[in-house]
């Protein structure tokens, strides 16, 4: 089943059009005309009044932003295991890679599809899957199912890690990724892009690193990878001749405005000064961070990275750390958790929080371009939230409410590329209670399988 598609497409009379144009204008009682996957129009209700279409919403209790991009997403094993590590298992890593390496297509495909719904219903239009998809094959018609853009890698690694990682010699790894971004990049019309993925500066050589980053450079495309600093991993950087983590990414030439920087916890300033030369961007993920207990309201530096002008996504990593997929309690946490760590109350606005979700987070993401606000021309990814609910009364101030009332259950409407995927709160590609029974199915068998094995609870289940 392929979501409803109309040539054009109207909202109009919409309470509040949050645009993230260059004015950031809010228009009330605005309406927006989609035509053949393009905003054509955007403005006053009164003004698209004579614009027709072949399908209008009516948005009088809809507040309308752009499409929310989330910039570090691991989509694969964790949806059916989810919940499994109790809170003081420590690092679950290697569990989670065992579990990872055992998914089979099939599985894959599935758990896939249930990370797809969650995404697109809780306002995802387009995801970054750092290298966690094993069967893109499989999961392609997921994808155009789903109407979502997805940035998908091939995971490699040269070098021993402390888990189980994809590892090749450093010529084979080369190759598989240019492969992989012949193949796959521009693939969905468009939605599909490939990017090259080594999963850390620590489990790839020097000599990797920099043959991927210039795969990357010819091919027009990013780079991203898992990435941290902080005083101990200087210490360790310094002891081999540089300055930091960031120092030596920037010495193999591994910084550049093509290369996302994963996590960045612990970043110093000079660091930050680094990556902002350099234009390198960054997706932060501020749920995993402070559930994994990282001081993310200190090691995160969100807020010098923003005031240097870094463009930084967020992420909802995965549903075994943040745990949810729903990138506006991710927002949520963003705006508030620096502003209690640092008895701050001016650090990180509402304002600044939606961006990071919407245009400057699509930036940081290279689709800037083609999405993250409501200007004519641009793909037409948006969402219509449904004000006529408890979490968004009383309503003076849409931004306010989003990102300190609201969450993705008052998201009605989502629109991608033009074409309705999810409609009055409901998605058309996959019949939800058989897939969430299939997805329990495949957890029960990938635990058997593994070995992995918890207490389900501290409390007796009886
Ligand atoms: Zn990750």
């Amino acid at each position: 089943m392929r979501p409803m598609t109309a040539q054009t497409l109207k909202i109009d009379h919409a309470r509040y059009v949050l645009t993230l144009d260059a004015q950031r204008r809010i228009i009330q009682d605005g309406a927006v005309l989609i035509e053949n996957g393009r905003i054509a129009r955007v403005g006053k209700a009164a003004e698209l009044a004579s614009a027709s279409a072949d399908r209008v919403i009516d948005g009088r209790h809809m507040v309308v932003t752009p499409g929310f991009v989330n910039g570090h997403m691991h989509i694969s094993y964790a949806h059916a295991v989810r919940g499994i590590f109790p809170d003081d298992v420590g690092s679950p890593l290697p569990q989670v890679f065992k579990l990872q390496m055992a998914m089979t297509e099939e599985e894959e495909y599935h758990t896939t599809l249930l990370g797809l719904v969650e995404l697109v219903k809780n306002g995802t239009v387009c995801f970054v899957d750092p290298g966690s998809t094993k069967y893109p094959d499989a999961c392609l018609q997921a994808y155009e199912d789903a109407g979502i853009r997805v940035i998908l890698g091939e995971c490699v690694t040269d070098r021993e890690a402390p888990f189980p990682l994809p590892r090749y010699p450093a010529a084979e790894a080369i190759d598989k990724t240019s492969a992989f971004l012949k193949r796959w990049n521009g693939r969905l019309n468009g939605r599909l892009r490939a990017w090259v993925m080594p999963f850390s500066a620590e489990t790839c050589s020097a000599d990797l690193l920099k043959s991927l980053k210039r795969l990357a450079d010819e091919h027009r495309t990013f780079l991203t990878l898992h990435f941290n600093s902080g005083v101990k991993a200087r210490a360790d950087y310094q002891e081999h001749g540089a300055g930091s983590p960031t120092a030596y990414l920037d010495s193999l030439g591994l910084l550049g405005p093509n290369v996302c920087l994963a996590h960045v916890l612990g970043i110093d300033d000079i660091e930050i000064d680094l990556m902002a030369r350099a234009g390198s961007t960054a997706a932060m993920c501020p749920v995993t961070a402070a559930k994994g207990a990282r001081g993310a309201g200190q090691l995160g530096r969100l807020p010098e990275l923003v005031a240097k002008g870094v463009k930084v996504a967020l992420g909802c990593d995965s549903p075994n750390n943040s745990n949810h997929l729903d990138i506006l309690r991710a927002l949520n946490m963003a705006a508030i958790q620096y502003k209690d760590a640092r008895q701050d109350m001016k650090l990180i606005p509402a304002e600044t929080a939606l961006e990071l979700a919407t245009l400057t987070g699509a930036h940081a993401l290279g689709v800037g371009d083609e999405i993250g606000s409501l200007d004519v021309g641009k793909k037409a990814d948006l969402l219509l939230f449904d004000t006529q609910r408890p979490e968004w009364q009383a309503l003076f101030n849409p931004v306010n409410n989003l990102v300190y009332n609201a969450d993705g259950r008052s998201l009605h409407t989502v629109i991608i590329d033009g074409r309705v995927v999810v409609d009055a709160y409901k998605q058309s590609f996959v019949d939800e209670p058989r897939l969430y029974a299939k997805v329990q199915e495949i957890g029960e068998s990938l635990l058997a399988r593994t070995g992995v094995s918890h207490p389900r609870s501290r409390w007796p289940m009886v």
